[in-house]
């Protein structure tokens, strides 16, 4: 959605519109002005497309307040916003994290049904009073068709796949059930693919049997389903091969290394010059690797001392280097890699050194892994 208008902010919340909203604007204007003809009779063509034209745009008010109702309980529950879209299938409300707990999930996911719902039964109210008032009949059809339409609207994202309001709704169910997020979520993206099928069966079923029209736009809907669904799985498996990842995949193997018994000097002129690595493993005598020396901690050594110190004096000693066994899982290591320890780790096998891993090497990883990876979970319509 790239070619969005920013309509400025909504308590608190940035507000975007896509072009397409025109469309669902027409095609609404267009629908309800030719209900309303057949069942409010006894008024000129303008005052149809009129009151077709206010019905749309308030239908489109209703998509803003589900939206914003997502967006105040995300917020609530300290899920960050990061704004809210109205475009051709409604609305999408993205967010910057996800929800902590399964009972967080089902809250935000199951606000915005309910807000539209709940509007559904207000225009019903609407439409009654109207009619008890004496109202024109064309007044009492608008309410009628907006109460009907945040019905469909309620229903139609209870439908339980991702990324429906439903499909959420089934993903923090599953994870509470089965104490698995990842789990619920996959579970959600295949209710997702489902419900995606079924739509582009009912919509061919549609267009062969009754309306043209209809039958494309559910064929249509359907299809955008099925792909947001299969992009979604695709995105969490992503993020999970990378908890699958092994230290050995992200290490340097074999790295240069550095002799503990010459002078910095002498370390920093044959060894760091025209080298691209930022740290090397210390080797005392005997090759018994004694520390880990750092860009860092060389810069550290004044330049008068270079000369009089030895390399294996300025550097870290191995029983403050973080050490990583080949076949411990990546994520297991970063819980222990922290900045004061030098972001570094050596990688050991029965005693031996076999590689070291950087930050740089897992930043890396990271973003091969993520290339194609938006950031934090939409919630469409
Ligand atoms: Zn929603």
């Amino acid at each position: 959605m790239a070619e969005n208008i920013r309509l400025g902010t909504v308590a608190g919340f940035r507000l975007g519109v896509h072009w397409s909203v025109l469309v669902i604007l027409w095609l609404f204007t267009w629908s309800l002005a030719s209900t309303l003809s057949d069942t409010a009779p006894g008024h000129s063509a303008p005052t149809y497309w009129i009151a077709g034209a206010v019905g749309a745009t308030v239908l489109l008010a209703s998509l803003l307040a589900h939206e914003l109702t997502h967006a105040v309980v995300a917020r609530r529950a300290g899920v960050p916003v990061s704004d809210v879209t109205l475009w051709l299938f409604g609305g999408v409300t993205r967010l910057g994290g996800e929800a902590q707990t399964a009972g967080t999930e089902f809250r935000i996911a199951v606000s915005g049904p309910v807000t539209s719902l709940a509007l559904a039964g207000v225009f019903a109210a609407v439409a009654v009073v109207f009619r008890q008032l004496g109202v024109a009949n064309i007044a009492v059809g608008v309410a009628w068709w907006l109460s009907g339409i945040n019905v469909l609207l309620g229903l139609f994202n209870l439908l339980p796949g991702a990324p429906l309001d439903g499909g959420r709704v089934l993903s923090a169910y599953l994870w509470r059930r089965h104490g698995d997020k990842v789990r619920g979520q996959l579970g959600a993206t295949r209710g997702g693919r489902i419900v995606g099928y079924a739509l582009i069966a009912l919509g061919l079923f549609e267009f062969m049997t009754a309306s043209i029209l209809s039958g494309v736009w559910t064929v249509f809907i359907g299809w955008f389903l099925l792909s947001a669904a299969q992009s979604e799985e695709h995105r969490i498996v992503t993020r999970q091969s990378l908890s699958g990842i092994r230290v050995v995949d992200a290490m340097t193997a074999r790295p240069h290394t550095a002799p503990g018994s010459i002078s910095v000097e002498d370390f920093i002129q044959s060894y760091v010059l025209g080298d691209r690595h930022s740290a090397y493993p210390v080797q005392g005598p005997g090759g018994a690797i004694v520390g880990l020396i750092t860009l860092t901690q060389l810069r550290q050594v004044a330049p008068g001392e270079r000369s009089t110190t030895l390399v294996r004096d300025a550097a870290m000693p191995i029983d403050q280097v973080v050490t990583a066994a080949p076949h411990e899982t990546l994520t297991a290591l970063l819980e222990r890699l922290a900045p004061s320890r030098g972001s570094r780790a050596l990688v050991m096998d029965r005693g031996q050194l076999v590689g070291i891993v950087t930050a740089s090497d897992i930043s890396r990883l990271i973003d091969v892994h993520t290339l194609e990876v938006p950031k934090g979970a939409d919630r469409v319509l």
